[in-house]
């Protein structure tokens, strides 16, 4: 998921010389398919090692977070980690903390209390591209760690929202099926016309 941002800055990403594997894009059936169920038996050796893969290619692409099925490993795994720095208008506006780095194995979520947020998301499977999807503003998110340790822990705002995309891609969703289609920019257009507007502008400028 890439925050389809271009007031982000610090966009180059500093692990660089790492190696980094190619980006699945929308129309891989791997995108559409249910990751079946979480081996326990994987390897810690060589978890540890797509770990640090994943991890280099999401912050090489740059992005918020990667799943498994984004270079073409059906396994329900996703990495996230939200350290770049952003605007303090644009981090109040998305609600947006610092997101440490985190591994999660077979995550969950379920939304709490009944507070929505809508904004601009993007992904690193579907290049070019920005919608307006709205999502649960607050979760109940669960994962296992590589340990196999199940994890619990509330989420808000951004943090909730990177979760809840991830966690889709590993039951085969795309955030564009939560999208609000008439909302579809390319994100040079979205810069171009929209990024500085205010919510309800945009929503009358693209009708959704
Ligand atoms: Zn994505």
């Amino acid at each position: 998921m890439i925050p389809g941002d271009e007031r982000m800055v610090g966009m180059s990403a500093p692990f660089g010389l790492q190696p980094t594997v190619e980006i699945v894009q929308a129309g891989d059936p791997v995108l559409r398919a249910s990751a079946p169920a979480w081996d326990p038996s994987a390897r810690r050796e060589d978890l540890d090692a797509l770990v640090e893969l994943m991890r280099s290619t999401m912050l090489a692409a740059p992005g918020v977070g990667l799943a498994a099925p984004q270079i073409g490993l059906s396994l329900r795994l996703a990495v996230l980690q939200d350290l770049w720095p952003i605007d303090e208008e644009t981090a109040a506006a998305k609600e947006r903390e610092p997101l440490e780095f985190m591994v999660a194995v077979d995550p969950s979520y379920i939304p709490v209390g009944g507070r929505t947020a809508t904004h601009f998301e993007g992904c690193l499977s579907v290049r070019g591209y920005t919608a307006s999807v709205e999502r649960p503003a607050d979760i109940l998110a669960s994962w296992s760690d590589l340990d196999g340790v199940r994890h619990e822990r509330e989420l808000h705002g951004w943090q909730a929202r990177i979760f809840q995309h991830e966690t889709d891609h590993l039951n085969g969703t795309l955030y564009v099926d939560k999208a609000a289609t008439r909302s579809l920019c390319t994100e040079q257009n979205y810069s171009r016309f929209w990024s500085y507007e205010p919510a309800s502008t945009v929503r009358e400028g693209l009708g959704y």
